[in-house]
């Protein structure tokens, strides 16, 4: 490989790595994590090797992240069945004041709107982990819609919760705020990590986005 060592430049993607190498096919800078080597040792960096048709152009961090999206994704859609599950045992088994609580959380238009809404979002999550890995351009797009819809779910569940939460029993409120928060940092952690790791350039130059 064409190595150009001691060069003051540094990476196009990387701008705290040294690059060490050239692009071939762009002319830009970059360094060992993000140029590969064609047969007769050319070097071309992992977004003009993807251009260039080349296969398995996809870096390490972006096949992580996509099997995050794909797990994360099937545990949702699976947590939905769950739930649906669960809605019907509480029905048959009891009919105290947790049976009244659980049927205020989960039944009526709205509850149902907001239940398929999520197993949408849980959807969209799996559908994106599926385009990262094949290094759909759509899958940029995918994982910030995601994003977004994620922070609205979140803040729609909180207020909805503590709107009714004066007529829960004061003895679920604790589990049932607890679990919120819970799932609440959770889904906002989850957000963030796939936002920042999604514009960074590195990764958008694989995706072509
Ligand atoms: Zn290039
Ligand atoms: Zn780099």
């Amino acid at each position: 490989m064409q190595q150009m060592m001691g060069s003051h430049n540094y990476c196009h993607n990387h701008p705290k790595r040294a690059a060490f190498y050239k692009c071939e096919n762009c002319g830009e800078y970059f360094c060992d994590k993000c140029i590969l080597t064609s047969g007769d040792g050319r070097p071309v960096c992992r977004g003009c090797a993807v251009q260039l048709g080349w296969p398995n152009t996809r870096s390490g961090g972006l096949t992580a992240v996509g099997i995050i999206a794909i797990i994360f994704g099937s545990i949702g859609v699976l947590s939905i069945f769950f739930v649906l599950m669960s809605q019907k045992l509480v029905k048959n088994l009891s009919r105290g004041a947790e049976y009244e609580t659980m049927q205020k959380l989960s039944e009526g238009p709205i509850a149902m709107f907001f239940l398929i809404f999520t197993a949408c979002t849980w959807i969209l999550l799996l559908c994106s982990g599926i385009g990262l890995l094949k290094l759909k351009r759509w899958a940029f797009g995918a994982v910030v819609t995601y994003c977004v819809l994620d922070v609205f779910q979140i803040a729609v569940n909180m207020i909805r919760t503590f709107s009714i939460l004066d007529s829960i029993p004061p003895f679920m409120r604790g589990m049932i705020v607890g679990s919120l928060v819970g799932s609440a940092a959770l889904g906002l952690a989850l957000a963030v990590l796939f936002l920042v790791f999604i514009t960074r350039p590195a990764i958008r130059t694989q995706l072509r986005a």
